[in-house]
């Protein structure tokens, strides 16, 4: 078998590479490198694609988990200081925002086939401290059922999806405002278009998806140095505006994404049926691509680094996500010093990444992949 890689980010944007040219000129062409027609076709085609009222355009995912809770507690959503609920198997990401924006998090161990928040675990670590939830839904895997809905209403739960890894997916029930796509759930979504998410922009870029009309408008000043006229600053803001190069990059591959996850589907397809070793947990297969986008493909091993060597030996480059849970990270490791989280530190120890992404490796290769995963012994 040849070298596989886990992801060549030459490779997955080839396939774009005239339109990209001709969106870069066209950006140059214009003469607005701030803002204008390219941010707000992008931000009209992201509330399209989510059936949600207001897109806003941001520097990037973590901006946007950020951005999003600050104008929740701008808008009287939240105050600072309020818990929010947060799946401790995430990245790091999610906590940053979080504790950013004067708020505090707490951990709580995810589902252990899902490797996500449910409606139930949501049900069992509620206290009245807790004011929100974020649920991450992590490797691509929307992270949503009725009750978890039901739950956000009792409480009156704001409810903040961190969606960096889902784009294009759709949750087997409704949302809050009626939408079934993973970003436009709850009352505000982020999106990370980093360059290695399902959609990667050229550079750093996210967005704020709401249908929330205040609190839209928040966050669309707040990006703007707190002010919504010029020279009239409201709050103590950020520079955190999505650069129209890369929206104009973002609409070209946004047009594909439906494509884009298909592809990645096939491969997962191919691994799930190829693998059948009893040293491995594969992830959960739904029979159609509905729920989840697979944004990385993540299998289990108790021996999972004599695993990685293994591959590595023969070529196939691996990934974890991730090694080291937030809660265990140097900056918040006094913090929370006594949480045990016995679900999320296994997970830490046993999950590894395959390569899946669409133009890195195909169908073919993942069975070839499968195969040696099975001569693991
Ligand atoms: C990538 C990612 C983010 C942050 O997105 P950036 O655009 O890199 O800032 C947040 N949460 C999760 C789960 C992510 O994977």
């Amino acid at each position: 078998m040849n070298r596989v890689e886990f992801l060549n980010l030459a490779l997955e944007n080839k396939p774009f590479e005239n339109e990209l040219q001709k969106a870069a000129k066209r950006v140059i062409d214009s003469g607005r490198f701030i803002g204008g027609e390219e941010v707000h076709l992008l931000e009209n085609d992201l509330c399209e694609k989510f059936y949600a009222k207001h897109a806003v355009g941001v520097a990037s995912g973590l901006d946007a988990l950020t951005i999003g809770l600050r104008a929740a507690i701008i808008t009287g959503h939240l105050k600072e200081g309020d818990k929010v609920m947060v799946p401790a198997n995430t990245y790091i990401a999610s906590f940053l925002a979080i504790t950013n924006a004067g708020l505090i998090p707490v951990p709580v161990d995810p589902d252990e086939t899902t490797y996500n928040l449910t409606g139930d675990i949501v049900e069992l670590n509620m206290s009245s401290g807790i004011k929100a939830i974020m649920p991450v839904h992590l490797y691509g895997r929307a992270a949503w059922d009725e009750k978890m809905a039901r739950l956000a209403k009792e409480h009156n739960l704001l409810v903040i999806e961190d969606a960096a890894q889902s784009i294009g997916a759709r949750a087997k029930s409704k949302g809050l405002f009626n939408s079934y796509y993973t970003g436009a759930l709850g009352h505000i979504g982020a999106l990370s278009f980093y360059p290695t998410k399902n959609i990667g922009a050229l550079g750093d870029a996210g967005a704020i998806i709401t249908s929330i009309t205040e609190i839209a408008e928040a966050a669309k000043a707040l990006g703007n140095y707190g002010s919504k006229k010029r020279y009239d600053n409201l709050y103590i803001g950020y520079n955190s505006r999505l650069d129209p190069l890369q929206a104009a990059f973002i609409r070209v591959k946004l047009k594909h994404i439906d494509q884009l996850n298909a592809d990645r589907f096939a491969n997962v397809v191919a691994y799930n049926n190829t693998i059948n070793n009893p040293l491995i947990i594969k992830p959960i297969l739904d029979p159609v691509l509905t729920d989840n986008v697979w944004h990385q493909y993540v299998i289990r091993c108790e021996e999972r680094d004599r695993l990685r060597k293994f591959l590595a030996d023969n070529g196939v480059e691996t990934d974890i996500h991730y090694p080291t849970p937030p809660h265990k990270q140097p900056c918040y490791r006094n913090q929370f010093a006594n949480h045990h989280l016995p679900v999320t530190e296994k997970l830490a120890n046993e999950v590894i990444s395959l390569p899946v992404a669409p133009a890195t490796i195909n169908v073919k290769t993942s069975s070839d992949v499968g195969r040696l995963i099975n001569q693991f012994k």
